[in-house]
């Protein structure tokens, strides 16, 4: 990738962004940072949706529940159907994490 000022920016991973690890580019001359355009989006939206509280409708197949996660919240943390995650009961309630095995933002 070509800088503003003309110089060459190098790919770097694990850079930081708002305590997120972040993929980018950084100028080799005048040390200017680019950010990886989707991985900044889903940072961003997953700050705009923890400030809200999400509504959703519990459904049913056979004996079990089936709790919808709305298609921004899959996207930010990036979910997709048949993938694990995993239930932790807390307090009276529970909490759906996506099941950990590298790190929360994928690499493409
Ligand atoms: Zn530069």
């Amino acid at each position: 990738m070509k800088c503003v000022c003309g110089a060459l920016a190098e790919y770097k991973k694990d850079l930081k962004f708002n305590g997120f690890k972040v993929d980018g580019w950084i100028c080799r001359k005048c040390k200017e940072l680019y950010y990886h355009p989707e991985q900044i989006q889903k940072i961003l939206l997953l700050n705009k949706l923890r400030k809200q509280k999400l509504l959703t409708k519990l459904g049913q197949i056979r004996s079990n529940l089936i709790v919808r996660v709305p298609r921004e919240v899959g996207e930010a943390l990036s979910l997709r159907k048949g993938e694990r995650v995993e239930i932790k009961i807390e307090g009276g309630g529970m909490r759906i994490a996506k099941h950990q095995r590298s790190s929360p933002l994928p690499k493409r």
